[in-house]
């Protein structure tokens, strides 16, 4: 006979000889249920949500607004709205009004402008924890210094239904990080492009491939100073990543699935925030028996080992094995105008930008010569941080084409022009040619593109749709 040692963190290689599941025969159904219990819902002010912020403030002296709406469907630019609105009069500049929570937004497609000026609380100051500033126009924005430097995006409204990872949605943004020198300050000032339109466009009834409502309107949700707990915030993210591990779809073949299942479990039973613990001392050791218990999924999350993962490059040695790099997918065309595309670039980029300046490992792969392009002519600033960063091997030019194309329409002296105009630009702007073709959501793929591919340079070929048509998911094939 073996003895079960499934669990034990002390056995650093053994293989595993018996699942969690014959171990610990959780009720897979209710235990899932369980696992949304820990954070928001009904029991938000007792499980771990209650615990993730130390204070939030939202008052007209310390969050003061206002709003210029740009005409029609016009899309300024930063220099043109601010010239129009003329911050630093918050409230009373010409052409622009207060803006508080609450207010409404609209309609569908058109573009306001707002001035925040925040000043933070004493205690906010000196409490050495990050100073969030939350702001939720429940539709999409881009945050600017009041200079006019792109900072990142915002994602607001409810996560949409779009579905990652199987119970997980996760898309909602509404975090901006106020830089610790503005703390210190006591002053804070941002410019906010607020965007009628949501990720997924304005489909009719929230139906995405309805036509367009052309008459939404959108409530500013959150404007709001928040003092986080950062430890409570980091626990939130280990659970969210053992869930995820435990409700993964190959859950049922996995033996760290089952394991993560009883972990994300034993979390939830070693938090008690109903034993309302007294101190600061109490509330800290709470958590990281939480994380340490996390840690059987995770293992070791520690700032040390987290300095010595492998940050891919192209010069990656032989121990290298695996890679894993951000992308977010923009469809050049889809269910909004070109102009609510370019926009788009901009809020995903410069959120990357942001990302890879706050987390050193941070990569991130973007396709399409076009998106670059319209990118250089309309947005500069935040051009110049992508080739900065192209240069530094963190962000990646995929593809080696003008856009995502589709294989079946196009001819195939337009095939190639996609690659030879592509490439050209790559190189032209970043002196690079990619070698792995990119056509993660094109519906049908060509007899010819092996030689167009190879032709153009290519050595690899990526999609994720090669399936998409016999499994009965789209109609073009
Ligand atoms: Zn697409």
């Amino acid at each position: 006979m073996f003895k079960h040692n499934s669990t034990s963190s002390s056995s650093s290689t053994s293989y595993e000889r018996v699942t969690e599941s014959v171990n610990h025969p959780l009720l897979k159904g209710i235990t899932d249920k369980r696992l949304r219990l820990f954070t928001g819902g009904h029991f938000a002010s007792q499980n771990l949500s209650s615990i993730l912020e130390r204070d939030r403030i939202d008052d007209r002296e310390h969050v003061k607004m206002c709003v210029w709406s740009a005409p029609g469907e016009s899309k300024p630019k930063f220099q043109e709205a601010t010239q129009a609105f003329a911050p630093g009069k918050a409230g009373t500049d010409e052409g622009s009004k207060e803006y508080k929570k609450g207010d409404r937004l609209g309609p569908s497609w058109t573009n306001h402008w707002v001035h925040v000026e925040l000043t933070i609380p004493r205690s906010f100051q000196s409490a050495n924890e990050p100073v969030i500033f939350e702001f939720d126009p429940e539709c999409e924005a881009l945050i600017f210094t009041p200079q006019g430097k792109a900072l990142h995006a915002i994602t607001g409204g409810p996560n949409s239904d779009k579905d990652g990872v199987p119970g997980n949605q996760e898309d909602r943004r509404v975090q901006h990080v106020i830089p610790q020198a503005a703390v210190d300050a006591g002053i804070y000032e941002v410019i906010i492009e607020v965007s009628c339109n949501g990720m997924f466009g304005l489909g009719m009834n929230g139906y995405r491939h309805q036509r367009p409502d052309p008459n939404r309107y959108f409530s500013l949700a959150f404007a709001d100073i928040v003092l986080i707990n950062s430890e409570a915030v980091n626990l939130e993210l280990d659970f969210e990543m053992v869930r995820q591990v435990a409700q993964s779809a190959d859950r049922e073949h996995s033996s760290l699935s089952h394991r993560a299942l009883r972990v994300a479990n034993d979390m939830m039973n070693a938090f008690r925030a109903s034993n309302h613990y007294q101190t600061e001392e109490q509330l800290s050791a709470a958590i990281e028996k939480c994380r340490r218990i996390a840690a059987r999924v995770l293992g070791d999350m520690s700032e040390e080992r987290r300095k010595t993962l492998c940050t891919a490059s192209r010069e990656s040695g032989p121990d290298a094995k695996m890679w894993a790099i951000g992308h977010c997918h923009i469809d050049t065309a889809w269910l909004w105008s070109y102009s609510v595309t370019q926009q788009k670039i901009a809020r995903s980029w410069s959120t990357q930008i942001d990302l890879m300046r706050r987390f050193p490992n941070h990569q991130f792969a973007a396709s399409s010569a076009q998106q670059y392009a319209w990118l250089e002519e309309l947005y500069p600033d935040i051009f110049e941080d992508v080739t900065e960063m192209v240069k530094a091997d963190r962000f990646i030019p995929v593809g080696g084409a003008w856009i995502e194309h589709d294989c079946i329409l196009p001819s195939g002296e337009s095939l190639c022009r996609q690659y030879l105009y592509g490439q050209r630009y790559f190189e032209e702007k970043f002196g690079i040619r990619s070698k792995e073709a990119w056509l993660p959501d094109t519906f049908g793929y060509a007899s010819q593109l092996p030689q167009i591919l190879r032709l153009a340079g290519m050595e690899y070929f990526f999609t994720q749709k090669a399936s998409l048509a016999s499994e009965g998911g789209s109609s073009y094939s």
